[in-house]
């Protein structure tokens, strides 16, 4: 892959950014500086929303669902053919150990297929109206979508979202992070490789607040979806307003982790903690508090204690258990979070960094939490690195009062082998999804995805994300009878 990264893509080709600067780009496992990546600003943006309104004007505008549908998944097949290089890229963009980076390439390439699929399966519907009258719904596209994406897991969310609004027939313009948009910029490359007209797709690299800012308040926008925190979420969405502009969000979390007495720990034991510590615990959807029944409590704490001290962090590339956090800013916010561990809380556990690991890295070892107040601020706040909170609880009402007692509404796991239980939990947690003795379910490139409360609203992922990059037209005929 003959990467370029100091350039916007708009309108099929690669453009210096208006006002020529570039942005440093860093590897999180070494500190080093990969490349420079353009700097885009709101003139940029204005390219990009030009190119993709001209491109629904033309070529791609006007092709029909299951062409769009042909190219989508020829996209998918290139990606399968460019796992590894894509997944090296990532590791060391992201941090990312190899085997989660290839794991995320193959997820990108399962969307392209999946919505390649899907692109002429979604249609109207005809209703019974007064005499006289034809009556059917079209499902059109909003136009020009605009994609804004966090470096946690680039390739997983350019894949459900660019890949369901491509889908529909928008035209989408993506601002990857500044942190890491490297596999962002390789798929502006595949997607032309497979054909995608010129403007269907446009990626402006940059500054949140300057081509982000500018992307998320374009009055050429007609829908956003934008990926990352709840402070910048709210900016988003405030800027959207202005235009009355539809968004999803697709926020953070402080997902819980119902374990009871009754369920198999062993085969709950490695979700519990991957769902934490994956990524870093950089997730928006890990699995931090883990809710454990009191029957049960000693020993599963005993058995998470020997898996924490088992786990081992250093360089992306060495594909350990985990990799660096993103960056040094990152670090200072996980460290930040532990000096406030007070009270009856205590580290329980702690897994270690590799003596491997390059020196200017940005390392945290794994730490497992116990004794922590509910309210407490380490059992309410997303930590966005690998620290999980342990909790108890004697009822089944009480669980359910702790899962859904944080401002976040994302996602929950719950390990029991009664069925009624089972039903009742489902119902009664406050979340976008749940999972019932398992936790993220593979990641389930089918299943609809997003939050409740501060971890956002709308759906993507699944069919369902392909109602919310469309638009409900209603067509009513009226001719008489004969
Ligand atoms: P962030 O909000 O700082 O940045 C996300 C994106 O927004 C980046 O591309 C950034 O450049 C852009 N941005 C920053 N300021 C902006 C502004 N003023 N206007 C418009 N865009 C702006 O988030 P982050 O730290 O990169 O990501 C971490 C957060 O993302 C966590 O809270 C995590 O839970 C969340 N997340 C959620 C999901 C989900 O599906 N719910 C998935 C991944 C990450």
């Amino acid at each position: 892959m003959n990467l370029i990264t100091d350039k916007c893509f708009i309108d099929g080709n690669w453009v210096k950014p208006v006002l020529g600067q570039l942005l440093l780009l860093k590897n999180p496992s070494t500190g080093e500086k990969i490349c420079d990546i353009a700097r885009g600003t709101s003139g940029d943006i204005d390219l990009a929303v030009a190119a993709a309104q001209k491109a629904l004007k033309g070529e791609w505008g006007k092709m029909p669902a299951f062409e769009r549908g042909r190219i989508l998944s020829k996209i998918g097949q290139l990606i399968l053919t460019k796992i590894d290089e894509l997944a090296e890229l990532e590791a060391k963009d992201v941090g990312k150990p190899l085997k989660q980076a290839k794991a995320d390439a193959i997820a990108m390439a399962r969307y392209m297929e999946y919505y390649g699929g899907a692109a002429d399966k979604i249609h109207g519907q005809t209703i019974p109206f007064q005499s006289g009258y034809t009556v059917y719904t079209l499902r059109e596209p909003h136009g020009v979508t605009g994609h804004i994406v966090p470096w946690n897991y680039p390739m997983q969310i350019i894949g459900r979202s660019v890949g369901a609004a491509l889908a529909m027939g928008n035209a989408a313009v993506l601002k990857p992070a500044e942190e890491a948009c490297l596999t962002a910029l390789a798929f502006a490359d595949i997607a032309h490789e497979a054909g995608l007209p010129a403007g269907a797709l446009n990626i402006v690299s940059g500054l949140g607040e300057e081509a982000g800012a500018a992307l998320s308040s374009h009055v050429g926008v007609n829908h956003l979806s934008f990926t990352g925190s709840v402070g910048v979420g709210t900016l988003v969405q405030a800027a959207a307003a202005k235009n009355i502009v539809p968004v999803t969000l697709e926020l953070g979390g402080k997902s819980p982790q119902i374990v009871f007495d009754d369920a198999d720990i062993d085969a709950a034991l490695p979700f519990l903690v991957n769902a934490g510590v994956q990524n870093g615990g950089q997730t928006c959807s890990a699995g931090s508090r883990i809710l454990v029944q009191s029957g049960i409590y000693d020993k599963l704490l005993a058995k998470m204690k020997a898996r924490y001290e088992e786990l081992l962090v250093g360089d992306a590339l060495e594909d350990l258990d985990i990799g660096p956090l993103i960056s040094e800013r990152q670090k200072d916010i996980v460290t930040g979070f532990l000096s406030q561990i007070e009270g009856d809380a205590y580290i329980a556990a702690k897994g270690k960094i590799s003596p491997d690991a390059p020196k200017g890295g940005h390392y945290v070892e794994p730490i497992l939490l116990a004794g922590v107040d509910t309210k407490h601020v380490l059992a309410q706040s997303e930590i966005f690195g690998p620290v999980q909170v342990v909790i108890k609880f004697e009822t089944e009402a009480e669980a359910i009062n702790i899962a859904n007692g944080t401002e976040y509404g994302l996602v929950a796991g719950v390990w029991t082998k009664d069925g009624a239980r089972q039903m009742r939990l489902a119902k009664a947690i406050r979340a976008g999804q749940v999972y019932i003795n398992n936790y993220g379910a593979g990641g389930g490139i089918e299943l609809p995805f997003g939050g409740v409360g501060k971890s956002g609203h709308g759906r993507e992922k699944g069919f369902e994300a392909l109602y919310g990059f469309s638009v409900l037209k209603t067509v009513a005929a009226f001719h008489g009878d004969n």
